[in-house]
């Protein structure tokens, strides 16, 4: 049988992707374990270019709710005080 090459379809056009390049580094930490990246295009550079457009706006709706999320968290931490402990007897 023959090994799939792993490569995702393209999720507009459904052409297979193709590898662009290949690298690895040691993540966004910089240590640790090898992160293998891989870096697929869509054969058809117009479809890619709209793909990626539409990457980077679910990015951003992303980053967004990531944002509001931690404001939200903040917020909370704020109103809730720290209970104090220096209860004298
Ligand atoms: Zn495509």
């Amino acid at each position: 049988m023959q090994k799939d090459e792993g490569y995702s379809k393209c999720i507009r056009c459904g052409k297979t992707r193709i590898l662009l390049k290949r690298w690895k580094d040691h993540g966004v930490t910089g240590k640790g374990n090898v992160v293998h990246h891989e870096q697929t295009v869509c054969p058809d550079s117009e479809c890619q270019k709209i793909v990626d457009e539409k990457f980077q706006a679910m990015r951003d709706i992303k980053a967004k709710a990531e944002e509001r999320k931690k404001a939200v968290l903040e917020s909370k931490l704020m109103a809730k005080k720290p209970v104090s402990t220096s209860a004298k007897a």
